[in-house]
């Protein structure tokens, strides 16, 4: 089936929009997860909308003429039914973007232009390759930007962050990506462009009507079909900055520190967590002179009115001194420096480099507890990753419960640790979902954590979700193996 699209795209791309040599597919056989790893079967770059839909075609025709039914999910060698994959930077943490010998890639990597920047009603359109801190640099002179800030917002793409709903450092006051989307153009699993919200269909010179389906698109982690063009919004630069930077004893009492200050009413637009670990890796890697006994660190920007943030950052000061409240602050620092922030966020964006010194491989966990269940859940992660022989580093985006768990490891010198690893995390899981939590915060579930979805969903609740997802893509050729548990997809 392969060699017969590799046929019909001689029609649609040009040869060098076509990859197939084993050399440049290992380039596109793992996203940023580190542990999963698998070649897909063709990696196509097309340039436009009408490029992706004719791919897309392409495999519905081979599909219909060549395939057998209802054996996409079928473990043998042959390959029964073709599916594709949309893919932006790669640098998703679930294995969304990896494929297999029956999928093909379709990059959108090209589709980065920004179409129009219209001030007056603080939008823009965009197409979706566009890299996330691309679009903020071209209306920063206009004293905007796109708010869903992820640390790899230098990489990854819009169309990426619309698929896993992307959040980021300072997305706790300013919304995650599905806040930002107004409306998109997609090409459906069928081949056909669409457009879903409110996407003025003028600007993108068509005139087809819009459905109001742009929201429940967006986190669907590319299993709806693949977006091309995107409506989003553009938010004001606040008009002043500070950031504080709070040590502790203990991740449990700066855990504790995070919903105090939130419990108070206080809106600050990031406060992130830093714990021993990573601080152990960002201190040595940089020379920060962070004493030992600081066991973890918040890292609290206040954004807006110059006024407004001075008088916050003052109460949060005396909540944090407050020796009733027994939070063991070690240090305290706050400025509104440009080049003093800089230096005070190091120890937070400083950390993933800083890994690198520690071991060669870092494995990022997505787990989300109650802002209020911080403390239990650090102090329990700690154990786990204890009892597991495992390097800890955490970076959490604290103010939303998003902890972010990071195991450093080599598997050249210690052969079991991914299994262990593998453990950990299930445990991890566990202990979220029982304090409240959910599966994922960010990341998504990709192929990480389909097999988990029964931990949090009944039969029931999957077969629902099941049937939204075949409203998009009735042949369940668009990504077509990853969120559900495989054994669930098989049944339905
Ligand atoms: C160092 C580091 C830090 C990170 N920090 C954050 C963070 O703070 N917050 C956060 O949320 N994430 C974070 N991430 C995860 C990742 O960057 C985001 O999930 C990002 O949105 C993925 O974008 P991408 O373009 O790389 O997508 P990819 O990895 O290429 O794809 C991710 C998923 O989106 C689908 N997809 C991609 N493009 C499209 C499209 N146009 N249409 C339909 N589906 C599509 C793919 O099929 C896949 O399922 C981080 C990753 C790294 C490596």
């Amino acid at each position: 089936m392969i060699d017969l699209l590799k046929t019909k795209l001689k029609d649609i791309l040009k040869p060098d929009q076509i990859l197939d040599k084993e050399v440049d597919l290992r380039l596109y056989d793992t996203d940023a997860t580190s542990l999963f790893k698998n070649k897909p079967a063709l990696v196509l770059l097309p340039n436009t909308t009408e490029e992706v839909a004719q791919i897309v075609k392409a495999i519905n025709l081979i599909n219909n003429e060549y395939g057998k039914e209802q054996t996409c999910f079928k473990k043998s060698d042959d390959i029964h039914k073709l599916s594709f994959i949309a893919r932006g930077a790669g640098t998703g943490l679930s294995g969304g973007a990896i494929g297999d010998k029956s999928s093909v890639i379709i990059s959108i990597a090209r589709l980065n232009k920004i179409i129009n920047i219209d001030k007056t009603n603080r939008t823009a359109i965009v197409e979706t390759g566009l890299i996330n801190s691309a679009l903020s640099s071209e209306t920063k002179c206009d004293g905007l930007h796109f708010a869903p800030d992820p640390s790899s917002q230098d990489a990854c793409t819009i169309g990426g962050n619309i698929a896993e709903n992307a959040g980021g450092i300072h997305c706790y006051k300013h919304g995650v990506t599905s806040e930002q989307i107004l409306g998109l153009e997609i090409v459906t699993p069928e081949g056909d462009i669409e457009y879903l919200g409110t996407l003025n269909p003028r600007s993108l010179g068509v005139n087809q009507c819009s459905l109001d389906l742009a929201k429940l698109f967006t986190g669907s982690e590319g299993t709806f079909g693949i977006a091309t063009k995107a409506m989003v919004r553009l938010q004001s630069i606040p008009e002043a900055f500070l950031t504080i930077q709070a040590c502790f004893d203990s991740s449990a009492n700066a855990g504790r520190a995070v919903s105090t200050i939130i419990k108070f009413g206080f809106k600050p637009t990031a406060i992130e967590m830093i714990d021993a670990g990573a601080i152990e890796a960002v201190n040595s890697a940089y020379n920060l002179g962070l004493e030992a006994k600081i066991q973890a660190i918040l890292l609290i920007e206040l954004d807006g009115n110059n006024e407004e943030i001075l008088h916050d950052a003052s109460l949060i000061k005396e909540i944090l001194h407050d020796e009733n409240r027994k939070f063991n602050l070690i240090k305290y620092s706050e400025t509104q420096d440009l080049e003093e922030r800089k230096f005070l966020w190091k120890v937070r964006k400083g950390t993933v480099a800083a890994f690198g010194q520690i071991a060669p491989y870092w494995y990022l966990y997505d787990a989300v507890v109650p802002r209020s269940k911080i403390p239990e859940a650090m102090t329990a992660i700690e154990e786990i990753a204890k009892r597991h022989q495992l390097k800890l580093a955490s970076v959490c985006h604290a103010a939303d419960g998003n902890l972010h768990p990071n195991f450093l490891y080599d598997p050249d010198k210690d052969p079991t640790v991914i299994q262990r690893i593998h453990k950990a995390s299930t445990e991890i899981m566990k202990l979220c979902i029982e304090l409240g939590g959910v599966l994922s915060g960010e990341h998504g579930i990709g192929i990480e954590k389909q097999e988990y979805m029964p931990y949090m969903f009944s039969e029931d609740d999957l077969a629902t979700m099941l049937n939204v997802r075949k409203i998009f893509d009735p042949q369940m050729i668009s990504n077509s193996k990853k969120i559900f548990p495989l054994r669930i997809c098989k049944e339905f």
